[in-house]
């Protein structure tokens, strides 16, 4: 804690002075001050706390401020702070093989990257390379990353203004509250969203389709998980028509779904995994392509037309090796399973029972989105008038939430206790009841 309030005043106005923000209209901002933080908190300069529900970008998994974490960064600091991706080195050796031994057998190399949009980059770079060709499939409901190709194979609207890349198609996959199939069970809602990717397929020509891309649970979009089934029948044609599949588990990975990996759940074994956010909760800028043996044999005495001056960074890889030990050793991915069946699955559902203006809860582990309705019956969302009232109400309650759209996402760190989930649902409860509520129709 620096020196009180005068230092909130003089970082928001150093802010609102000179920091372009992402995603925003600059002259409407005015962000929230944040100096510090501990576990499932965060503090501004005068000391006033906030439970954060939101981990951050849905990525600090093991909370804030991890002394094994932080020490492994400050040793490797002192030890070496950077050095050229060409060369070899220990740590960075060691992250690989972490990562590794949470991914299906037959992943033999990482690829490291700055974050999530690279790895999804690189990972669409492998896929046209190993296969010749060239489209790219993936969800309307997505999100990918901000570069090039990512955020062209992104689905969601900021996919639009940025549409400059080319060879991408889009689909709608399974999201039963909102089926596009007409469908009114799980196992319909499943076939149909199939049936469709392959019509898809054949339409686009599958002799031109490089890769599927997928979030193994859709997140910013409102952490659909799939129903049984649907990854596995999307690997099926992937296998008929010689595609590689793409699973992308930047938000869903290391622990956010109670597993290590959120296609562990559904019984699917994909081609490429892109990773980012919960490898080493973001204390250093980290993401990379986890890749299977035939596709890593391609490049093998074929050049691989990619690099970055900071893939394998020495900052990231000793903050990777070190979460995944805490992950390991202190039972952290057990934990989030455990949050979810115990403690924020209940909690939620009874939410959902006594207010009108939840439509649907869903998720797994730490991954949950609150869906928010104006109408029950017609499932109209409610509006982002109210939904800004709904975040207002949170934030005076000193809860941080990860409002989307007409979504409350659920998504605190891995490591959050049972009491701090109960404060975090007694906050959205009393928000629910004067907000919410009282806007349903
Ligand atoms: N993929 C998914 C599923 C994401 O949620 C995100 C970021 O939110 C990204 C990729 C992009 O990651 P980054 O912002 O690190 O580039």
């Amino acid at each position: 804690v620096g020196a009180g309030a005068d230092d909130d005043a003089r970082a928001l106005a150093l802010d609102r002075a000179h920091v372009f923000h992402s995603w925003s209209a600059q002259a409407q901002l005015s962000p929230l001050v944040v100096a510090g933080g501990s576990g499932s908190h965060v503090w501004d300069h005068a000391g006033r706390t906030y439970l954060d529900l939101s981990s951050q970008l849905v990525n600090t998994n093991i909370g804030h401020g991890h002394p094994a974490v932080v020490a492994a960064i400050q040793e490797q600091a002192a030890r070496l702070a950077t050095i050229a991706p060409a060369t070899a080195n220990l740590t960075r050796g060691l992250a690989a093989e972490r990562v590794l031994a949470h991914a299906p057998e037959g992943f033999t190399k990482v690829f490291f990257t700055n974050g999530g949009a690279d790895a999804n980059e690189n990972a669409i770079r492998m896929a046209r390379l190993h296969t010749g060709r060239d489209k790219v499939v993936s969800h309307y409901r997505s999100y990918h990353g901000n570069t090039g190709a990512a955020v062209v194979a992104t689905g969601d609207w900021r996919r639009v203004p940025n549409e400059y890349a080319r060879g991408h198609v889009h689909v709608f996959g399974p999201y039963l509250y909102r089926s596009e199939f007409w469908a009114t069970t799980p196992e319909q809602e499943c076939e149909r969203a199939l049936h469709h990717l392959e019509r898809v397929v054949q339409s686009e020509g599958p002799d031109s389709i490089a890769a599927i891309l997928l979030e193994s649970v859709p997140g910013t979009a409102g952490v659909l998980v799939p129903p049984p089934g649907y990854l596995a029948g999307v690997r099926a044609i992937a296998d008929r028509y010689g595609i590689v599949l793409v699973l992308d588990e930047v938000m869903a990975g290391f622990g956010r779904t109670g597993r290590w990996f959120a296609h562990e759940a559904h019984d699917v074994v994909c081609d490429l995994i892109t990773f980012a956010k919960g490898v080493n909760s973001g204390y250093v800028p980290a993401g990379g392509v986890a890749i299977s043996a035939p596709i890593a044999r391609t490049f093998d005495d074929r050049v691989f037309p990619g690099g970055l001056t900071y893939s394998g960074h020495p900052l990231a890889m000793a903050s990777i090796v070190a979460t995944i030990d805490a992950m390991e050793a202190e039972g952290v991915v057990e934990h989030a399973a455990a949050i979810g069946t115990d403690v924020l699955g209940p909690g939620l559902a009874d939410l959902a029972a006594r207010h009108p203006s939840v439509g649907e809860v869903r998720g797994t582990g730490v991954f949950w989105a609150v869906e928010l309705v104006a109408d029950p019956v017609a499932r109209t969302p409610l509006p982002p008038a109210v939904m800004a009232q709904v975040k207002a109400g949170m934030l005076a309650r000193d809860v941080l939430p990860f409002v989307q759209d007409n979504r409350v996402h659920v998504v605190p760190p891995c490591v959050v206790t049972p009491d701090e989930v109960r404060t975090g649902l007694a906050a959205l409860d009393e928000v629910l009841g004067e907000v919410a509520d009282a806007a349903v129709t």
